[in-house]
């Protein structure tokens, strides 16, 4: 089936602007892409008419928890049931990929809830975006660990750490996430303490390795950075407190680096007494704004910093994912084209997914999101109170209403919004 987006400007990820563009679908692929008069449009395709709206790929959220509800109190959160936490999760990550987030990477999951879910989403159980799973954290023994029940693989020397690892990918991980440092969100975390030793780091990474799965590793301080980048992840999560060794480390090995602003974000917004445990919101505070000084640098020194939201910590909701580019754009650390390649390109780099997903060309899946303002101008209108019009996920339409019969979706009652 051919489904043809008529008469946008589209942005196509990377370097392409086109002016009244024509994208054609064939089912879950990109057909061709191009100005109008330069794409063959083929007979009995479905038009839609997206002129004076704008189109850009459906962004990636390379840092997630969906088994976490946004709850102000994490250890409660903890504490409600699994299959309830799963059902929950599923709900959410329909709101998320209705927000235009198409894809996401879940960095650590109670008792391997996000490999459920995904599994759900492509089974075609449930409306949700494409999911990359790490199942859970591994992590070294140390207080506070406890605080999130079912979150982490303790583990401690190479042998178990490398044990470890195969567990997560025996249950059916895309990739890997470790603790290289300690965490703002636990009470033992000291985030500028490492944790994980480099050769505990690199049984991991290497067990990812024998099967094309990468490494991403929560690493706030820069030690834990540093060891981090030498064991040889993919992704820096967080990188607050990066001194300028480990910025021009993760520059030189190309090591990506994501970014969470939205989690401090949320948390300092809902302020205290809002549920939010002293010792979390206090640590929150004290790295406010070195975080984004350090994101600054990490920047302006070619680090290539990627969309990641921590999505699940406490007044994070799923869905308001776009909050981490308003937040790129408003702190003046991006421009909206940036913001936006950071999100797309950029990610699916992160997540050697860029030869499916990430820009707008042909043979790559059909995820895009139709506006009716330029996210070019105006970031916040991929806010989901903004101007979404439309999102399609691999050729199906996911939020929006068309005249248009027989889409996967188009005659449930999940479809519309
Ligand atoms: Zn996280």
């Amino acid at each position: 089936m051919y489904t043809v987006l008529d008469g946008a400007t589209l942005f196509d990820g990377g370097k392409k602007h086109i002016q009244d563009a024509v994208m054609v679908f064939k089912d879950s692929l990109i057909h061709a892409v191009g100005e109008r008069g330069k794409v063959k449009i083929p007979k009995n395709a479905k038009t839609i008419d997206c002129t004076g709206k704008y189109i850009i790929p459906g962004l990636i959220d390379t840092h997630i928890h969906l088994d976490m509800h946004g709850m102000g109190d994490t250890y409660h959160e903890s504490l409600v049931e699994d299959k309830l936490r799963t059902i929950r999760a599923a709900k959410e990550m329909t709101n998320t990929v209705r927000a235009g987030v198409t894809t996401v990477r879940n960095v650590g999951s109670a008792n391997f809830i996000d490999i459920a879910v995904k599994k759900a989403v492509e089974d075609g159980l449930i409306i949700g975006p494409r999911i990359l799973a790490s199942g859970k954290i591994i992590c070294m023994m140390t207080a506070g660990n406890e605080y999130f029940k079912g979150l982490y693989r303790e583990a401690d020397g190479v042998e178990e750490n490398r044990k470890a690892a195969r567990e997560q990918i025996k249950e059916g991980a895309d990739l890997l996430k470790v603790m290289a440092t300690g965490a703002i969100m636990n009470p033992g975390g000291v985030p500028g303490a490492p944790q994980l030793d480099i050769d505990e780091i690199r049984a991991v990474v290497n067990e990812g390795r024998k099967i094309g799965f990468h490494t991403a590793a929560h690493a706030h301080g820069a030690e834990g950075i540093k060891n981090a980048v030498k064991a040889g992840v993919r992704t820096i999560e967080h990188g607050t407190l990066a001194d300028e060794e480990a910025i021009r480390m993760m520059a030189d090995k190309g090591v990506f680096l994501s970014s969470t602003l939205s989690s401090n974000f949320w948390m300092l917004k809902a302020k205290r007494n809002n549920n939010i445990p002293q010792f979390m919101f206090e640590k929150a505070k004290e790295v406010e704004k070195i975080r984004k000084q350090n994101l600054g640098h990490a920047i302006e020194n070619g680090v290539k910093v990627v969309m990641g939201t921590d999505a699940g910590t406490p007044y994070n909701y799923h869905g308001k994912n776009a909050t981490e580019l308003i937040q790129y754009v408003k702190l003046g650390l991006m421009s909206e084209e940036q913001a936006i390649v950071a999100s797309t390109k950029t990610a699916a780099e992160a997540l050697q997914m860029d030869d499916r997903i990430g820009t707008l060309e042909k043979r790559k899946s059909a995820d895009c999101i139709v506006l009716g303002e330029n996210p070019l101008e105006n970031i916040s209108c991929l806010d989901p109170e903004g101007s979404i019009v439309f999102v399609f996920k691999e050729g199906t339409l996911i939020k929006g209403k068309v005249d248009v019969a027989h889409w996967a979706f188009a005659s449930s009652d999940l479809e519309t919004s």
